[in-house]
C-alpha cells in the first residue's frame, strides 16, 4: 500500500503484544521463528476469501473477519490439531479505517477464543480477498486423516448441518417462507459465524477412524472421505440431526439443505461401534447417522427403505 496512513492503521489494528512464548519472532523480522513442541507434527492449512465468490460484496467486516479465520481452523480442527498460530494476507480495494478496524475485530475474536497468535501477514491493493494461513500441532501419528474409515464403522455428524444453508438462503433473498425471528437469528450467526469444532476435533484423536470438515455439503464431503478410505456407507436421513431452526422448514427441504449446502463447518467422522460411548461423552453433539459398508459409493435410506439422494438446492456463495 502507498498510503502510510493506511499501514499505520494495519499496526495499529493487527499488532498485538506477544504473549506465546512458542513465538521467538512474530512481527518484526522478515519471516516469524516458532518453536514447534517436541514429539508433535505441525499441521497447516490455507484458505482464500475472495468477495463476491465466498461472502457477499456488502458482507459485516467483522463476520469477514472471523469467517476468514473460522475456515481454517476448522480444517485443523477436523486433523484433530490444536490450532496455535496464524498468518494473515489481505488484499484491499481503499483505504477503509472501519473495515479494517471490524474487520480485525472479528478476526481476534476468534483468535482470541481460540488462544491461537498472529506471527505474520501482508497487504497489497486490489480487490478484496483474504488468506489465511493456520498452522496447529497434533501428536506425532495421532492426526485424524480421511483415509481410515473401516467397513461396519459408525458415521456421525457433529452439531446441526443445514443451518448455515438456510442463513445463506436468507442472506440472498431466496427465503419467501414463514420462519421465526429466533429461527433467523440462529442461522445467520451459523452462516456468518461458525464454531470451528477445535475441541472435539481434538478429543477425537484414538476415538475417530477418519474425520474431515463440512464445508461443501454433508454429502459431497462425506463422499471425500469414503473415497479416501476406499469404502462406501448407508446413511439413514431419519437420523440427521435438525436445530430448532431448520424445524421450521419443510421436512424434505430440511433434508436437502443438511445434506447439500456447504458453509456448515461441522466434522463429518467414523468410529467404530466399540467407540459408542466415547463419542456419545463429548460436550459437542455428535449423532450416528449412517454406518460404512464394502460396497463403494454412499446409499440414502429412509426408515429402512433406499431413496435416491434428495435433490434441489445447491447453492454456493
Ligand atoms: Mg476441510
Amino acid at each position: 500500500m502507498s498510503n502510510k496512513g493506511e499501514f499505520e492503521l494495519i499496526r495499529e489494528f493487527f499488532t498485538r503484544p506477544a504473549t506465546d512464548a512458542s513465538v521467538h519472532m512474530g512481527v518484526g523480522d522478515d519471516a516469524a521463528l516458532i518453536a514447534v513442541p517436541a514429539a508433535h507434527e505441525l499441521v497447516v492449512t490455507t484458505d482464500t476469501l475472495v468477495a463476491g465468490r465466498h461472502f457477499p460484496e456488502d458482507a459485516c467486516a467483522f463476520d469477514i473477519g472471523w469467517k476468514a479465520l473460522a475456515v481454517n481452523l476448522s480444517d485443523l480442527a477436523a486433523m484433530g490439531a490444536q490450532a496455535r498460530w496464524l498468518t494473515l494476507a489481505l488484499t484491499l480495494p481503499a483505504s477503509d479505517e472501519d473495515f479494517l478496524r471490524e474487520f480485525a475485530r472479528g478476526f481476534f475474536a476468534l483468535a482470541d477464543q481460540e488462544n491461537v497468535s498472529l506471527v505474520g501477514g501482508d497487504t497489497t491493493r486490489g480487490p478484496l480477498s483474504i488468506t489465511v494461513t493456520a498452522m496447529g500441532v497434533v501428536p506425532a501419528g495421532a492426526a485424524l486423516l480421511r483415509s481410515g474409515a473401516r467397513i461396519g464403522d459408525d458415521v456421525y455428524v457433529s452439531g446441526t448441518p443445514g443451518d448455515a444453508g438456510l442463513g445463506l438462503r436468507l442472506v440472498l433473498g431466496q427465503w419467501h417462507d414463514e420462519l421465526s425471528d429466533a429461527a433467523r437469528d440462529f442461522a445467520l450467526q451459523r452462516l456468518q459465524r461458525p464454531q470451528p469444532r477445535l475441541a472435539l476435533g481434538a478429543q477425537l484423536r484414538g476415538v475417530a477412524s477418519a474425520c474431515l470438515d463440512v464445508s461443501d455439503g454433508l454429502a459431497q464431503d462425506l463422499g471425500h472421505l469414503l473415497q479416501a478410505s476406499h469404502v462406501g456407507a448407508e446413511l439413514m436421513l431419519e437420523l440427521l440431526p435438525r436445530s430448532a431452526a431448520l424445524a421450521e422448514t419443510d421436512a424434505a427441504f430440511a433434508d436437502i439443505l443438511a445434506l447439500t449446502s456447504g458453509d456448515d463447518y461441522e466434522l463429518l467422522f467414523t468410529a467404530p461401534a466399540s467407540a459408542r460411548e466415547r463419542v456419545a461423552a463429548q460436550d459437542t453433539l455428535c449423532t450416528r447417522i449412517g454406518t460404512v459398508t464394502a460396497a463403494p459409493g454412499l446409499v440414502f435410506f429412509r426408515d429402512g427403505r433406499a431413496i435416491a439422494m434428495p435433490q434441489g438446492g445447491f447453492l454456493h456463495f
